[in-house]
């Protein structure tokens, strides 16, 4: 049986309650899993014992002559987040801390927004979305589409998370749940159980490390029940623009700017200390352009893989560092959440 802990990043104090940060030194709280794995995918997860959707819903992984690609696209809203959601609202929801009297709110650039509503609406919970005002309109529609209320904020990232907070809802801000990053184990669990060959590289876009540290945690998890013999090497990738960890390693200081990959937003992750340990370690952080990012997009579409631009980074990294065929890539999001929200034609 699998069992998972959660405790502060910096001082190891274990979670209380529901607090969002460390009551201790303000730190956010990581979860770990130890024991044996679960060849049955949702056996690794004992913090609720009835997942709201499936856990192991195996998206496929497909082979192109070059590499081969994990069609993430193929989750309920069309995006990875679903994981995510899946396991924080299946666990909250057990604990009893979701009720149809409270009000609950989220803020997000769009995706897990989506995926947020989506959940709400299966608990039948009264929810409202928290975006910027530039946000990606599809996604904005997508939100309402699942029955949530959408408040607009002009600003930053912080401005809407601040409107979210002091909106005197229950702020279930997935980034500070660790639940949420933890379902994106179930990742690296379907890539060993549908490969018969581990991945060398696994690129991965990056924005606010969630889905790295979920997969580092289920490959992790493998290696240490003597599965697999070596963690693969998970690259992060970031847009120019919008590069945040990869401006924290390597020291620059620069503002971010808005990337046609519009899922990565390039602000500095939440428990980037523990990032930066994870991808010295085990990984690489890199970035690519605009044109190199449009330019992976046009040719994924002609190989029939339509996914959005934050997706395509995967596609433009692979290309510039010239990764060999056992290299996998995430592909986190639909093409449709980007049809006619950029200017970019594909001709
Ligand atoms: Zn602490």
């Amino acid at each position: 049986m699998v069992l998972s802990k959660v405790f502060c990043s910096k001082c190891g104090n274990p979670r209380e309650n529901f607090e969002l940060l460390c009551s201790v030194c303000n730190s956010p709280f990581i979860i770990r899993v130890s024991g044996p794995y679960e060849r049955e995918i949702a056996g690794n997860f004992d913090y609720f014992t009835k997942p709201l959707i499936e856990i192991g819903t195996r998206t496929p992984i497909i082979t192109e002559e070059k590499f081969k690609a994990k069609l993430e696209y193929y989750n309920p809203t069309l995006s990875y987040k679903d994981r995510g959601m899946n396991t924080l609202f299946s666990f909250l929801n057990e604990k009893g801390y979701l009720n149809s009297v409270d009000s609950y709110c989220e803020d997000s650039s769009g995706n897990a927004g989506a995926s947020f509503a989506f959940f709400s609406n299966i608990l039948n919970l009264n929810s409202t979305v928290f975006a910027s005002r530039t946000a990606n309109l599809n996604k904005l529609k997508q939100i309402e589409e699942y029955g949530s209320k959408l408040v607009k904020v002009t600003g930053n990232r912080s401005a809407v998370e601040n409107a979210a907070k002091n909106s005197g809802m229950k702020y279930l801000g997935h980034q500070y749940w660790p639940e949420f990053y933890d379902g994106f184990r179930a990742i690296s669990y379907e890539i060993f159980e549908q490969s018969e060959k581990i991945p060398d590289d696994i690129i991965i876009p990056f924005s606010t490390g969630t889905l790295y540290l979920g997969v580092f945690e289920g490959f992790s998890h493998l290696f240490q029940n003597g599965l697999i013999g070596r963690i693969p090497t998970l690259w992060a990738i970031q847009p120019e623009r919008a590069s945040g960890m990869y401006n924290h390693l390597n020291g620059i200081e620069k503002n971010t700017r808005p990337s046609v990959a519009d899922a990565l937003t390039g602000v500095l992750p939440l428990r980037h200390a523990l990032l930066s340990s994870v991808i010295k370690s085990y990984g690489r952080c890199e970035t690519v352009s605009e044109t190199e990012i449009i330019n992976a997009k046009r040719e994924l579409l002609k190989m029939g893989l339509d996914c959005e631009y934050s997706s395509s980074v995967t596609y433009a990294a692979f290309k510039k560092y010239n990764l060999d065929e056992n290299t996998l890539l995430l592909l986190t999001g639909h093409g449709m959440k980007n049809v006619g929200s950029m200017n970019h034609r594909m001709r």
